[in-house]
């Protein structure tokens, strides 16, 4: 009977943000673009604001939001529904064709004051100015599905002085650092008068950007990215101090299949490439430069972590199901596992939650018993908690599966 059923074919939604790729997305969901509109996001999750629909066994949809709280705790499952009250996380495809802006993300306590402060304030949610949209933390990892460019926390020491030192308009900012203090460095750059932030760069990007544009600059190369920056944000006379943090950032690629984790504090941007996204279900971003949006810089230093990062590269780790790569984190909201399924042999799987899998290759058929449901490439799953559901891959598949730690 499909009336008993957990299993449940998903909707999500796309967002058209201007930074978006006009072929990736459409091409995976098998969605027309004849005009070329951007497709930045395709989410998958029961944010109030773009909720995925569930289609219910009559056919009808209904969001996920509202259909997660007919029966919270039998949905989410009881543990998962006492420590959140909701969906934890939120689940993404993205492509990134223009760079994004630098952001740090706040912890969960900070998140909560902050939000609490700026609702005092009367500060309006959708206000230009407003830092704080929930009071919710928003650890993310994200795993490439092509070769992927980001930016990644302050660069170790050496390799920041090393990185001044070989760009001259930047040498003024060695003893600054002095080795060590990233505090002064990022204060000096984030504070510095626009005046003198044209007078820094314009002369780096006056060197680097015919450069640039004769192709003699590659990826691997903070130049190159400063000099993209250069093109796509800055204005006359008002160029974008992000710049400055393309060289103090670790300059990081990802190659398919290979992931990362941003957890509070550590500064970060993508620059370049498509990827899947799973981060707690939140919207709050303190932003640092590569923008035209709001920046706040007090609240900037307040939030991020002085330290430098060694960028953890993850490959995951071998799950209990046959083909299932887990990729741990410290975030309790969110896990992200990816299953390689081979034609013809199944898998049975147990949800510890509402779990979404979408399926990003291959096609499979899932069943609970009650209900049966077909998916190729592109569609997306919805498992509820306690669900124990079998899938046969009808080809080489590959899904990617939110949950959350079990
Ligand atoms: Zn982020």
């Amino acid at each position: 009977m499909a009336n008993n059923t957990k299993i449940f074919k998903l909707q999500g939604k796309v967002q058209h943000y201007t930074w978006g790729g006009t072929d990736f997305i459409p091409a995976l969901l098998h969605l027309p673009n004849n005009d070329k509109k951007p497709f930045a996001e395709y989410w998958m999750g029961a944010h109030d604001n773009v909720p995925s629909e569930v289609v219910l066994p009559d056919g009808s949809l209904q969001p996920l939001n509202a259909f997660v709280k007919q029966d919270a705790a039998g949905i989410l499952g009881k543990a998962v529904n006492e420590r959140f009250g909701r969906l934890p996380y939120l689940f993404k495809v993205l492509d990134v064709k223009d760079m994004l802006s630098i952001q740090v993300h706040p912890t969960k306590q900070a998140a909560v004051s902050a939000f609490d402060a700026e609702n005092r304030k009367g500060t309006p949610l959708n206000a230009p100015n407003r830092n704080y949209k929930d009071d919710n933390h928003k650890p993310e990892l994200m795993l490439a599905l092509s070769d992927f460019w980001l930016l990644h926390g302050f660069k170790a020491p050496q390799a920041l002085v090393t990185i001044l030192m070989q760009t001259p308009e930047l040498q003024f900012l060695v003893p600054v650092f002095d080795g060590k203090n990233y505090h002064a460095l990022y204060e000096m750059v984030m504070t510095m008068d626009q005046h003198e932030v044209d007078e820094h760069l314009q002369p780096l990007l006056d060197r680097i950007v015919p450069l640039y544009e004769k192709g003699f600059l590659n990826r691997s190369q903070e130049d190159f990215w400063a000099a993209r920056a250069a093109k796509t944000f800055c204005e006359p006379n008002k160029l974008d101090r992000g710049i400055f943090s393309i060289y103090l950032f670790n300059l990081v690629n990802l190659k398919p299949g290979e992931a990362i984790f941003q957890d509070a504090g550590i500064p970060h941007a993508y620059l370049e490439g498509q990827n899947m996204e799973l981060m707690a279900n939140s919207d709050n971003v303190l932003r640092g430069g590569l923008t035209n949006k709001y920046i706040d810089v007090p609240e900037l230093m307040h939030h991020t972590k002085f330290e430098p990062v060694i960028p953890d590269i993850l490959k995951g780790t071998d799950g209990p199901v046959i083909g299932e790569t887990v990729f741990p984190t410290p975030a309790a909201d969110f896990e992200l596992h990816r299953l390689t399924l081979k034609a013809g042999s199944p898998v049975t799987l147990t949800a510890a939650t509402a779990e979404i899998l979408f399926v990003y290759e291959g096609a499979v058929s899932a069943s609970d018993g009650n209900n049966e449901i077909s998916l190729g490439s592109g569609e997306t799953l919805l498992a509820t908690a306690g669900a124990s559901f079998e899938l046969t891959p009808s080809q080489h598949t590959v899904m990617f599966n939110a949950t959350v730690p079990h």
